[in-house]
């Protein structure tokens, strides 16, 4: 994808490179038009002359060396595809004077007399490695005459190269040069492509423009011009998206909320007097925060970030009674049904009598707490419904089911999104223009911390608030690798730990990565790894095993609702020992007495999620354990990420852990349908200083021009990136 706005960008290259090349560059890495191929950057750039040395060369690199053939013999081979009969493989080898490398063709007898001793040629393809020897299997060749002197032609060769040549990302169907004289074909036709930076911004900024930042990268005389072209074009994605969002911000200016002032003697001061515990100085301090942008006629668009039990939950609850007294209804949306149960039930019961609205045992000026999810009961859905639309519910908790255009509030003050980071800004949008020209204010909460650059990119159209401390008595949880494959008995262990808390009167949690209930019946997944364990097979296996004195229960999400919440609130009432499941206790479950996490195949789940995970124990009296049980050998690298994550409690290191192994259009929420991300050049990890800068223009313009009608290319840009990030979005969903 290509993030500039000119439309002659757009030119398909049929007419440029040929069919064929065109068909080729599409199909293998989804080029289709000068600008994909313009933004196709170069990896990196060899200078001229090292293209050759066979003694440099690293497995697994599409290389292109020039050499000269010094052997070629045929060795018989047993062929398994035609069912072990002799076949014959022709070895060459050829060298370039620093070193010797294999070329190896199976069936293929023609290059036994093609590749004659002397012959001289390029030879293209992927790094091997085979008996020890450095091979490259079925290259491609290009053979240059056979008196051809190589150190001439090296002479010759790498002075009509450049003397950078850009090596690009390549496939083995695709080679860089066929790229490289693909893109010397079309650099001469945007000789008058149109800038979107103004040259006054430019200039003040020392960034070079578009066209020669094209040229630069592409063909560069030397690094300094590599360099120039990177800040430049580095900046230009950086530029779009904040433009994006500023846009998102000056449009949030112009909406309209009512306001929602606290009102003395309300639902809001009878909680807080009942309150078991005294807020944390960052719960009340955001709190306090939260309660003065009720009060504006413009929407409030926070998030709130927290580790794992930090007291979101509470700091929500507070805001929604203070729009309750106010006269509103509150949305709560949480990513998961479990999730959505959960809230709905511990809110029900820390509000007590406050949440039985209508009820001879309720509070006068009580509200209702009502749940909304997709499966439930008709009946149960109808009063529901009727609640909400009447304006009886006060808090409505739900999953995406509250998105669905039935659901009328009559009156929705504030939404409250939970455990942010499955949501998209999309998303989020399509919550709050439901409510016409009104907008419920809106509270975002996350537990994934996010490093500061990344919220300004991923979450720049909202205001940030991060609660640091945790509440006083929380108890450190000591994690702990489990080398399963090497050492069998710890696993036995485990369970054994297992049983001797819950003989101190605790309750565990294990959890495994897949249900296993006959939809994903094949030992092998799809890239033919053994499949990881499987709840229900585990869960069968613990209950006649090792925990079979123990009340196992099993929970996952293909399971009906009303099991769910049942095994979900058994175990919050201590009737179920231990718990087999899923991660749908990944995010907001919060069972005090649970102590202790097993989770199998740990190597499966990413770094944060490990975190949010383990966050679940550890939240009543007892310390909390958290078994990492793994299959990968120590020293792997999956390994070494257990490792990191049991060595530290730190929720800001391990994210950022978590997003330098991740891929740019990752962090961000956009292309994971194979398409590449916009974002090539710039890492929201590592270039903070391109963001801010990136952010302040942007305000700058859209501060003047907000619609952009003085900035027609710019427009193009952003609106170009916005659909491709759309339609990236419903084909995830
Ligand atoms: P989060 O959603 O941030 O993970 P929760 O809001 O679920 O955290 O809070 C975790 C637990 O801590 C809950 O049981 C909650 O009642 C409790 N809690 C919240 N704030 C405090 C506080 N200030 N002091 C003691 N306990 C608290
Ligand atoms: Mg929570």
């Amino acid at each position: 994808m290509n993030i500039q706005g000119d439309p002659s960008l757009d030119r398909s290259l049929g007419t440029l490179v040929g069919g064929k090349t065109a068909d080729r560059l599409r199909s293998e890495l989804q080029i289709a038009t000068v600008g994909d191929l313009l933004g196709h950057y170069p990896r990196r750039y060899d200078q001229r002359g090292q293209l050759t040395d066979l003694a440099r060369l690293e497995p697994e690199e599409h290389v292109t060396v020039l050499a000269r053939v010094v052997r070629a013999v045929t060795r018989d081979y047993s062929d398994r595809r035609r069912r072990g009969r002799i076949s014959k493989r022709v070895e060459i080898t050829v060298t370039d004077g620093t070193g010797e490398l294999l070329l190896t063709f199976f069936n293929q007898r023609f290059r036994l007399a093609q590749l004659q001793p002397g012959t001289v040629g390029y030879f293209s393809g992927k790094v091997g490695q085979f008996n020890g020897r450095r091979q490259l299997l079925h290259p491609d060749l290009k053979l240059l005459d056979e008196h051809t002197d190589l150190d001439e032609e090296l002479e010759t060769g790498s002075r009509a190269r450049p003397a950078l040549e850009a090596i690009y990302p390549a496939t083995a169907r695709l080679q860089t040069w066929s790229i490289s004289s693909s893109v010397e074909r079309v650099l001469p036709e945007i000789s008058d492509v149109e800038d979107p930076l103004a040259d006054d911004f430019r200039g003040r900024e020392g960034f070079v423009d578009l066209r020669t930042a094209y040229t630069y990268i592409h063909r560069p005389a030397n690094l300094a011009q590599v360099e120039a072209a990177r800040n430049r074009l580095r900046f230009d994605e950086a530029f779009v998206v904040q433009i994006e969002l500023a846009r998102m911000r000056a449009a949030t200016e112009q909406l309209h909320a009512v306001a929602r002032p606290r009102r003395p003697d309300g639902l809001l001061d009878r909680f807080d007097a009942t309150l078991p515990f005294s807020l944390t100085a960052g719960q009340r301090e955001i709190g306090d925060l939260m309660a003065t942008e009720l009060t504006y006629d413009r929407p409030m668009h926070r998030l709130l970030q927290g580790e794992v039990g930090s007291g979101k939950t509470v700091v929500a609850l507070r805001a929604m009674l203070q729009v309750v007294d106010a006269g509103g209804q509150n949305a709560l949306l949480a990513p998961t049904e479990v999730l959505a149960m959960q809230h709905h039930r511990s809110i029900t019961t820390m509000l007590g009598a406050l949440a039985r609205g209508g009820m001879l045992d309720g509070d006068p000026d009580a509200t209702r707490v009502r749940l909304l999810t997709g499966s439930m009961g008709v009946r149960a859905r109808r009063e529901a419904l009727l609640d909400v639309a009447s304006g009886a519910a006060g808090i409505v908790v739900g999953t995406h089911a509250l998105l669905e255009d039935v659901v009328q509030f009559a009156d929705l003050g504030l939404v409250v999104v939970d455990e942010q980071h499955r949501f998209g800004v999309e998303q989020r949008a399509a919550l709050t223009q439901r409510a016409g020209r009104k907008r419920p204010h809106t509270l975002v909460m996350t537990a994934t911390p996010i490093p500061r650059t990344v919220a300004m990119t991923v979450f720049g159209d909202l205001e940030t608030s991060t609660l640091s401390e945790l509440p006083a008595g929380r108890q450190p949880i000591q994690t702990t690798v489990v080398p399963a494959a090497d050492r069998p008995d710890w696993l036995q262990r485990c369970w054994d730990r297992v049983g001797e808390e819950v003989e101190r009167g605790r309750q565990a949690y294990v959890v495994c990565p897949r249900i296993g209930d006959g939809d994903d019946e094949s030992d092998l997944d799809e890239r033919g790894r053994p499949r990881p364990q499987a709840a229900v097979e585990l869960f069968d296996q613990l209950r006649s095993g090792p925990l079979g004195h123990l009340r196992v229960e099993l929970l996952h999400g293909r399971l009906p609702p009303e099991t769910k919440d049942s095994v979900m609130s058994r175990f919050a009432r201590g009737d179920i020992d231990v718990l087999v499941s899923t991660t749908v206790i990944e995010v907001g479950v919060d069972v005090a007495e649970a102590s202790t996490m097993v989770v199998m195949d740990a190597e499966r789940f990413g770094i944060s999620q490990l975190h949010q995970l383990r966050g679940r124990v550890g939240r009543g009296g007892a310390p909390g354990l958290c078994l990492l049980v793994t299959l990968s050998p120590a020293g792997s690298p999956s390994y070494a990420r257990l490792t990191a994550v049991a060595a530290t409690s730190d929720g800001f290191a391990l994210s950022r852990l978590d997003l330098e192994t991740r891929r740019e259009g990752d962090v961000l929420g956009i292309s994971q349908s194979g398409r590449r991300s916009a974002l090539r050049l710039l890492s929201v990890l590592d270039h903070e200083d391109v963001i801010t800068r990136a952010r302040a223009l942007a305000e700058e313009i859209v501060g003047e021009d907000p619609t952009l009608h003085a900035h027609p290319l710019l427009e193009a840009a952003v609106r170009r990136f916005a659909s491709s990030r759309q339609s990236d979005y419903l084909e995830k969903s």
